[in-house]
């Protein structure tokens, strides 16, 4: 293997899949180290993996932005044949990525069988629809002998930078960080089919806070109002809204420093994974066996079994297709919280 290869992985896909992508960048590195690596990725995804280890430059393309139509994929194309990339690997299965390296001129192109631009690629990979993310992902690796077995998880390493930054939020936010149990809960999702009511995470939040642990409240811009209410709605102080006060690493930061982390089927569970926190995540209209869930030792899923309707949607969805939203409704706290509470206990016990 020589130091001259160079690396392009295309995913242009939502923040959580850029994520589980990471083992892909993780194995290339460890295979070869003095290599390039580059990623095309969604702007918001783009600055969480900037400095990541494995990856040497984050290609930005703001494809519903700055980037949007014909003029804006040209100059992606062009700004992709500038890097003099060996061989692109494309986890992301619409026809305008597999055009986008082929237009480059990359002369090696590793995508699945399944991608609407298959024709495109000079290494087709089966798709497996039964595997986990990361090893459909991993799976690109085959055609060029990388073996990924010992990388199998997204890491995040600790950044200084973010450390400072969620020091100086949690003295702000006072005794954060004071020897309670932290415990994070993360109740967005893009999709509505996916988010877990927010009375029941109130719930959780009230049950946790009577326990002695502290909550914090983690997600995005979008989600800030949702969780003012959340907190608004616990009236109690050992809850802290953090949501859309930290960017995206920073809040990976945060989530290291947590017991646990409880999420739906969305972004927060696989970020808590990358930075070795224990994850629980709720599951509504969409189900583990997707491939999503999560991959810690002591992680746990949560689910609504016996529904006939569900699954119903492999991302998730605007509304309930039969307006009952049994999955999420009645998926109620209380096992969610004795997990949550047994878990903090034997922490406790093994210090
Ligand atoms: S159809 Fe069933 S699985 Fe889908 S959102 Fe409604 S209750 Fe949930």
């Amino acid at each position: 293997m020589t130091g001259s290869r160079r690396f392009l992985v295309f995913h242009t896909a939502f923040i959580g899949d850029l994520v589980l992508m990471l083992p892909v960048t993780q194995a290339l590195r460890a295979a070869y180290p003095d290599a390039w690596i580059g990623v095309v990725a969604i702007p918001a995804a783009g600055s969480l993996l900037a400095g990541h280890p494995s990856i040497d430059d984050v290609i930005v393309y703001d494809k519903k932005g700055s980037d949007r139509g014909a003029g804006g994929f040209l100059r992606l194309v062009s700004r992709i044949r500038s890097l003099h990339a060996h061989v692109a690997i494309v986890p992301h299965r619409s026809v305008r990525s597999a055009l986008a390296v082929w237009f480059a001129g990359i002369p090696r192109r590793i995508g699945f069988t399944t991608s609407a631009g298959a024709p495109l690629f000079t290494d087709r990979v089966a798709y497996l629809p039964a595997a986990h993310e990361v090893d459909r992902d991993l799976a690109l690796l085959t055609p060029l002998g990388v073996d990924p077995h010992d990388v199998r998880r997204p890491y995040f390493p600790p950044s200084p930078a973010d450390a400072a930054v969620v020091d100086r939020v949690a003295g702000l936010t006072g005794g954060m960080f004071t020897g309670a149990p932290l415990i994070a809960l993360a109740p967005g999702s893009v999709w509505f089919t996916k988010r877990w009511p927010a009375r029941h995470f109130v719930s959780l939040a009230l049950g946790l806070g009577a326990a002695g642990c502290r909550v914090v409240l983690v997600g995005g811009p979008e989600d800030r109002t949702m969780c003012d209410q959340i907190a608004a709605a616990c009236g109690d102080a050992s809850v802290t809204n953090l949501a859309g006060a930290l960017t995206l690493r920073q809040s990976a930061e945060l989530l290291r420093r947590c017991r646990l982390v409880v999420t739906n089927d969305s972004a927060p569970l696989h970020i808590a994974g990358a930075v070795g926190t224990t994850t629980f995540a709720v599951f509504g209209a969409t189900v583990p066996a997707f491939g999503f869930g999560p991959l810690g030792p002591f992680d746990r899923t949560f689910g609504v079994e016996g529904l006939s309707c569900r699954p119903c949607a492999i991302h998730g969805g605007t509304r309930c297709p039969i307006g009952t939203f049994d999955c999420m409704e009645r998926l109620a706290p209380d096992e969610i919280l004795q997990a949550a509470l047994d878990l903090v206990q034997e922490h406790r016990e093994e210090r």
